[in-house]
């Protein structure tokens, strides 16, 4: 999509540094890390946010997180990690192409509000 970071991003319009990649998903290191290792995964097609991704191709979605489960190790992720995905005003969502922020590598804080 025209003007999605995100989408530029995917298309190797703009430098990021790739953790996983595959036909229909990539994983890249955040750019502004708020955890030891924090990853946003996305789809590499334009979807606005999870609801959006969630209602138009449930599979899909499901498959991200099955795949998730196979690179956890690879990651740095084996000592567990924490997942979010914003959406919207009240969560403070600032990119508007589906991200699933995963942080781990270290001990988290028990808030997550
Ligand atoms: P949101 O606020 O939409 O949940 O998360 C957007 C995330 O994208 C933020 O954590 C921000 O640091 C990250 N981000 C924004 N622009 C870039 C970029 O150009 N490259 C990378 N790797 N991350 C980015
Ligand atoms: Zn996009």
């Amino acid at each position: 999509m025209k003007d999605c970071i995100f989408c530029k991003i995917i298309a190797g319009e703009i430098p990021s540094a790739k953790a996983y990649e595959d036909d229909d998903i990539l994983i890249i290191a955040d750019i502004n890390p708020q955890a030891a290792r924090h990853y946003l995964m996305m789809p590499k097609k334009h979807y606005s946010d999870i609801t959006d991704m969630g209602a138009a191709d449930p599979a899909a979605l499901g498959k991200m997180f099955e795949k998730l489960a196979s690179l956890t190790d690879k990651l740095g992720l084996g000592n567990g990690f924490r997942i979010v995905s914003n959406k919207g005003e009240d969560g403070c969502q600032s990119v508007n192409h589906l991200h699933i922020h995963i942080l781990g590598g270290e001990k988290l804080s028990e808030k997550m509000g």
